[in-house]
């Protein structure tokens, strides 16, 4: 290939970016499914663009990968190019306004934050993923959505300019934003927070969320958190529950004993079918026991024939 690409001041070799059939299994946190196509991991907004500019040059579609803690990939692989966003971890602050690009751990984020003198974060200690996946989701715990803290989102659009999204304009609800569903790359967000005092008290209380978590036994085994989404009113895994559905395992996945709205990979044996057979499953039980829908909270990436 050997396709260099100016790009600013820097020259860019795309061939030294960009990896054929690279196994995406050790990337999701279930621990399932297949190949990319092609994966890069870019380190800063040129390489971002020079790679997104590469692959719209061959047609091929873009798939974006954060930590892999909400996602199912195809046992069949992902078509394309897979995105990588783990290398785009810088970050910056002005004033109170916390500026981090898409790929730092959001934990990890926390923990700056608090560094810096900076709270409002610390309840979302110990989510697993990155800043750019919580923000595409609008992840939620311990009372707070991500949501509520944005100031602005510096994204690529479709055709490869940075554009921003300003935290006023009113586009976020339950596990959606206004990059749900879009191509938009995520690159930069930044966070309105609130100067502390006592940074102790902040550690403390995010070091609190996370342990919660952990005693919780969320880690036990590999996981996407909530299948789910909770319908209006009730939660999934109370229904989950009340069908009597724990335990119940199709190939190596199983719905976990201790949150009934986790499929888990207990014996690192499952496939990425297999877990998705039995979301399927168990959203039929539940509809036919209460007449209600389970929409899934996980995304599928790659080839699903569905
Ligand atoms: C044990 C466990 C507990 C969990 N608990 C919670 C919880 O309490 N609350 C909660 O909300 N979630 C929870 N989750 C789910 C998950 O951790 C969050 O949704 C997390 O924010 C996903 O981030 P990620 O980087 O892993 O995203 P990924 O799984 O990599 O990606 C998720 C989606 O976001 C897209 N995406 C990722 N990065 C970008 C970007 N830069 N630009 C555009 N799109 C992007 C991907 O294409 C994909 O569609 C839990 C998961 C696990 C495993």
């Amino acid at each position: 290939m050997n396709t260099t690409i100016r790009n600013a001041d820097e020259k860019i070799n795309i061939d030294q970016l960009i990896h054929r059939n690279v196994a995406l299994s050790p990337l999701s946190s279930f621990g399932t499914g297949g190949e990319a196509d092609w994966l890069a991991t870019p380190k800063n907004l040129p390489e971002l663009r020079a790679i997104v500019g590469w692959a719209r040059e061959k047609n091929l579609p873009v798939t974006i990968l954060g930590g892999g803690s909400n996602v199912l990939i195809s046992d069949d692989g992902v078509e394309g190019l897979v995105l990588l966003t783990s290398g785009l971890t810088s970050y910056h602050f002005r004033g109170s306004i916390f500026c981090t690009q898409a790929g730092l751990p959001l934990d990890t984020a926390i923990n700056v934050a608090i560094e810096h003198s900076l709270s409002g974060l610390e309840p979302l200690g110990g989510l697993p993923g990155t800043v750019g996946g919580a923000v595409r989701g609008n992840a939620g715990a311990g009372g707070l959505w991500i949501s509520e803290l944005i100031e602005w989102i510096d994204y690529l659009d479709s055709e490869g300019n940075l554009a921003r999204y300003h935290g006023i304009d009113n586009g976020f609800s339950y596990k959606h934003s206004p990059f749900t569903g879009t191509n938009r790359i995520i690159y930069e967000i930044a966070f309105r927070l609130v100067p502390n005092k006592n940074s102790s008290d902040a550690r403390l209380k995010k070091e609190q969320s996370r342990t919660e978590r952990l005693e919780s036994g969320q880690f036990d085994f590999p996981s996407a958190g909530c299948i789910f989404k909770n319908p209006r009113g009730t939660s999934a895994g109370k229904l989950i529950d009340e069908a009597g559905l724990k335990g119940m395992a199709i190939g190596g996945a199983t719905v976990s004993e201790n949150h009934a709205n986790f499929i888990v990979n207990n014996e690192r044996k499952a496939t990425s079918n297999d877990i998705f057979e039995l979301s399927t499953m168990v959203a039929h039980e539940v509809k036919k026991r209460f007449d209600i829908e389970l929409e899934r909270e996980i995304i599928l990436l790659g080839r699903w024939n569905i």
